[in-house]
């Protein structure tokens, strides 16, 4: 049977998930029996927060194992429009909601509900490893706005303004940024606003799913800008300042008529998410962040601690997170040399050499649509990201 004429188009020109992918390729090399350090997946990892779990078993206890309604449920939806006022000075009805099965189907559920063939995106780069594909799938044209580390990635007001035509129908970004950890500030916010509020009919989606992980300064959401605020789409999720990946729990706030649409949306795929991992989510946001705090202090010196032992590798390019827990490398200096068996011909060599020779699982800056780079997550022990950089090193020092 020729299975590959039966398979869709659509999903033949998708790419597979390029974190993911080294996860598993981490995974398998480990359970051939080699002693793997996987700093690929974007995962804390801690585990959640005790207090959220017991109220997700009270919850079930209590009878939350129905259906919810599609945009979620009432508790859920309340906490977070009390948190987006409380932290993002956001003001979302809760028919401005939506609750997904993380923000990974709330950025899927944007892209469907607003794409058309031959619409364009931005993709302010580098930019996380999904929005493009997503993108892809609508038969819409991502057009990725590219910064190296000369501009702390962060991509200019003026590129923007370069770019932005009649036919960009949405802007993309992820601040705290994966997988660059970079933030853009609020002038920069600003100006950004300041080119979008000229074009109605381009919508913004703010990827704020790393809000809490933020080392400098405090949070600001694109959304809370007055003349942007009907335009923008914020997303968020439980995932990375909870510590609660696997409860597949994300959100957006919305103009009431994308709500509505990716209400609808939902409704034929998937419904409304878990019951009572809403209600514990809903307990997440209306206690205290002590613990998201804790997490943020631990991810503030495994930053000092991977950053200061890249530095020593020469050649090296690191820059300086302020927020997320990515460190994104350039290592074009790299190109070209060998130990003489390997070469070292682009980012993608480079990370397939650390996986065969160190056993260091990282992700190509390629999937990140930044060639000269690399992402090492540093959602890890201090003791495993010591021991994965210190064989980095190593194997590096025989390449000339
Ligand atoms: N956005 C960004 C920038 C991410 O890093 C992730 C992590 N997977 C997501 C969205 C999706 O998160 P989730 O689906 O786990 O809520
Ligand atoms: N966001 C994480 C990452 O970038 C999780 C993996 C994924 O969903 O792609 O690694």
């Amino acid at each position: 049977m020729n299975t590959d004429r039966l398979l869709s188009n659509t999903i033949k020109a998708l790419s597979e998930s390029a974190t993911i992918k080294m996860a598993q390729m981490a995974r398998d090399l480990k359970a051939e029996g080699h002693d793997v350090i996987s700093l690929s997946l974007g995962e804390p990892d801690f585990d959640t927060p005790i207090h959220i779990k017991e109220a997700a078993k009270e919850a079930l206890d209590n009878g939350y194992t129905k259906y919810t309604p599609v945009p979620g449920l009432v508790e859920f939806r309340e906490a977070i429009r009390d948190k987006f006022k409380r932290d993002n000075n956001l003001d979302y009805g809760l028919d401005q909601i939506v609750v997904s099965n993380g923000a990974k189907q709330s950025i899927a559920n944007v892209c469907m509900v607003l794409l058309n063939p031959g619409d364009e995106v931005l993709i302010l780069g580098p930019y996380w490893v999904s929005y493009a594909e997503i993108v892809k799938m609508t038969g819409a044209k991502p057009i990725v706005l590219s910064a190296g580390i000369d501009q702390e990635y962060k991509v200019s007001a003026d590129q923007l303004k370069n770019a932005i035509t009649d036919k960009t129908r949405l802007v993309m970004f992820s601040s705290p940024c994966n997988p660059t950890g970079s933030v853009y500030n609020s002038d920069e916010l600003q100006a950004m606003a300041n080119i979008i509020d000229k074009h109605p009919d381009t919508m913004i989606m703010s990827d704020e799913i790393y809000e809490y992980i933020n080392f400098k300064d405090k949070h600001v959401s694109i959304g809370s800008i007055d003349s942007v605020k009907d335009q923008t789409i914020t997303i968020n999720g439980m995932s990375k300042g909870f510590a609660m990946t696997g409860w597949r729990l994300g959100y957006m706030g919305a103009p009431r008529w994308v709500a509505q649409a990716c209400t609808k949306l939902q409704g034929q795929f998937t419904s409304g998410a878990t019951a009572f991992g809403q209600m514990a989510a809903a307990h997440a946001l209306n206690s205290s962040l002590q613990h998201t705090y804790e997490m943020v202090d631990a991810y503030k010196q495994r930053r000092e601690l991977v950053t200061s032992m890249l530095r020593e590798i020469p050649g090296m390019k690191v820059n300086n997170p302020d927020g997320a827990f990515y460190v994104f490398p350039d290592i074009s200096s790299f190109f070209g040399k060998s130990d003489g068996s390997n070469t070292i011909n682009n980012a993608d060599d480079f990370c397939e050499i650390l996986l065969q020779k160190a056993h260091v699982a990282v992700v190509t800056g390629k999937a990140f649509g930044a060639d000269n780079c690399f992402r090492l997550s540093y959602a890890a022990s201090e003791d495993q990201l010591r021991a994965a950089i210190t064989r980095i090193q190593k194997c590096l020092r025989e390449f000339s």
